[in-house]
């Protein structure tokens, strides 16, 4: 049984004609029980508002509002997607909003209240960008409770890394620094249509009440940027740009100078970081 009175999603995409497209980074989830699975990961979405990044044909987007979202915010960069989305918003009369746009140019703040969730399954480029973003404001706590994203695995892995391992540098910093990251779920390239070439993963990312450690967003990310672009070399010669005296800021920190990137833990680089503030 479907998880609503829509039709299947193949039946949409075909009478919508909407053929995927490479350039938008369009693969999409065809299985409805897949979609109310990733729904469900995002938590319980009864009292939230939900945004919802690149909704495509809808299959996230009837998952979420299947499993309950007080309101979905779905912002989607393709137009041609907007007809299919609108029999959604005329099935669940009052609870889905649709703008067409560029995530990353659209402020969806005035169109949602709190408490906000985030759910997506964008393009990958995308996807790091807005995370980055929405884990780098001023403020905290930010203005979501729960991110729950799509990746390529090999992303998600960077976001979840411990330090020591490959995949650890500049997202698992972010990511870790302010929010809990965990990965959820794996896809098979074949749950997408058209399949892509590598497998997927969703991570969810609760927001702290607080920052691990305190450190001001712009610094800690220039700091991190820079130790991980060279991350073979030594942290004094890496962040040799910084400051003039970077050695001696790296030992108050609690960092060798001989050290390298990937061994340095998160409470280091926020005390870095704070030097320079
Ligand atoms: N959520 C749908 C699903 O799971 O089947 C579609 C996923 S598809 C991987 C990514 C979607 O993001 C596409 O519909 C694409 O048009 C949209 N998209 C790509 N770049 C975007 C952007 N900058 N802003 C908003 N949507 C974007």
């Amino acid at each position: 049984m479907s998880i609503d009175a829509l039709p299947p999603l193949r039946q949409v995409i075909a009478a919508h004609e909407l053929s995927a497209r490479k350039s938008l980074g369009q693969n999409f989830l065809l299985d409805l029980n897949l979609t109310a699975k990733i729904a469900r990961q995002a938590g319980d979405l009864s009292q939230c508002d939900v945004l919802e990044i690149g909704p495509g044909p809808g299959g996230l987007t009837r998952g979420l509002l299947a499993e309950g979202a007080r309101r979905v915010l779905a912002i989607e960069k393709d137009p041609r997607c907007l007809p299919a989305l609108d029999e959604i918003a005329a099935a669940y009369p009052g609870r889905l909003e649709v703008m067409i746009g560029d995530a990353l140019k659209i402020d969806p703040l005035k169109h949602l209240s709190s408490p906000i969730r985030v759910a997506a399954n964008l393009p990958y480029n995308v996807g790091t960008e807005l995370l980055v973003r929405w884990l780098t404001p001023e403020e905290w706590p930010p203005f979501w409770q729960s991110l729950t994203l799509m990746f390529q695995r090999e992303v998600a892995e960077r976001i979840v890394a411990a330090p020591g391992s490959k995949a650890y540098g500049r997202l698992a910093l972010l990511a870790q620094w302010r929010a809990d990251p965990r990965i959820v779920m794996s896809l098979p390239p074949e749950a997408f249509s058209p399949a892509p070439k590598v497998s997927s993963a969703v991570v969810h990312l609760t927001a702290l009440p607080a920052p691990r450690y305190p450190a001001q967003p712009k610094l800690l990310e220039r700091v991190v940027a820079m130790a991980f672009n060279q991350r073979r070399k030594m942290l004094r010669a890496a962040l040799k740009g910084l400051a003039p005296d970077i050695e001696d800021r790296l030992i108050a920190s609690g960092i060798a100078p001989t050290d390298r990137a990937e061994t340095i833990g998160l409470e280091q680089f926020c005390a870095l970081a704070r030097t320079l503030g």
